[in-house]
């Protein structure tokens, strides 16, 4: 038995024994190489434990006094909101943070999309989340998953409406992709995307990267085979990470901003939902 089945009999196992999540289950393989489909293929093989004899307990007949309330309807439920899946025009897709369990299924699809777009030999034998565009980053004491934020320049302050990456590539390898062009499902309908065949690379240039630092941690990277820069091109409108998620509203098309500052909320409003989430999570309030 390969070293890759042990580890994953391991997590099925802990899995069965209610040890990890499903959702942990899912990441752990997905980091192991193992495709998303397949991971959820082995998640509902784990065997279900079975059902645990509890003894029987004494409990004294408590008197409920009668009431005489009609049964009331059962009060009808909204569907669960969920994201489009697909670009809306004059939208861009971001990271919710405060919605995103961090499982990164996203990166695996977005990496394993990629991989085959550029390297398909090597796509045969290799799996690595550096070729994804969403990574999780650590911003001060917290690890977020990230995206580019297809942020732009203010034209009356800075003489330009281009991304800060587009305006400072030495190569022009960095357009936007216009509606009517680019490769259907990858790039193009007016989202940012680099041109391999101009980008000298991070051992010549980042210029990009150092740029989009400055701002937002970066929504830039370089595979780590021809060290080009990769950028969200949020799949020309379908992007493969929406379609993978499994949280509903994590990932969503929002209104094109300036600057990525997505939400309009205060500093103060945005803290105490992110504390919500935590302490939400682990039961501490
Ligand atoms: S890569 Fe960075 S600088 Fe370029 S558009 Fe995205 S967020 Fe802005
Ligand atoms: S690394 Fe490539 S895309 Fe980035 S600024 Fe340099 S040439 Fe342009
Ligand atoms: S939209 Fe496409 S390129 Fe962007 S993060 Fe998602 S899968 Fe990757």
């Amino acid at each position: 038995m390969s070293q890759l089945h042990e580890r994953l009999s391991e997590l099925q196992e802990k899995l069965r024994l209610g040890q990890i999540t499903r959702r942990d289950f899912l990441r752990y393989a997905t980091l192991l190489g193992v495709s998303v489909g397949a991971a959820e293929a082995l998640a509902a093989c784990a065997p279900k434990p079975g059902p645990t004899a509890v003894p029987p307990t004494k409990v004294p007949p408590t008197k409920v006094p009668p009431t005489a309330v009609a049964p009331s309807e059962p009060a009808p439920t909204a569907p669960p909101p969920v994201a489009e899946k697909q670009a809306l025009p004059g939208h861009t897709l971001l990271v919710d943070p405060t919605k995103c369990t961090g499982c990164l299924n996203c990166a695996v699809a977005c990496s394993e999309k990629w991989l085959a777009e550029y390297f398909p030999n090597e796509a045969k034998h290799l799996m690595s989340l550096e070729f994804s565009r969403i990574r999780p980053m650590r911003f001060q004491l917290v690890d977020v998953v990230n995206v580019c934020y297809d942020c732009r320049l203010y034209q009356w302050a800075e003489g330009s409406s281009k991304a800060p990456c587009e305006q400072v590539c030495p190569q022009a390898a960095l357009t936007v992709v216009p509606v009517g062009e680019g490769k259907p499902g990858f790039t193009g309908n007016g989202y940012l995307n680099v041109d391999r065949d101009l980008c000298t690379g991070l051992d010549l240039c980042g210029r990009c990267l150092e740029i989009c630092e400055d701002q937002f941690g970066s929504g830039i990277s370089f595979d780590p085979i021809e060290k080009k820069a990769q950028i969200c091109s949020r799949c020309g409108g379908l992007p493969a990470c929406v379609e993978a998620c499994p949280e509903p509203l994590a990932l969503q098309f929002y209104p094109l901003m300036t600057n990525g500052r997505m939400f309009a909320q205060t500093p103060a409003d945005l803290a105490e939902s992110l504390y919500n989430k935590i302490y939400d999570k682990f039961g501490r309030v």
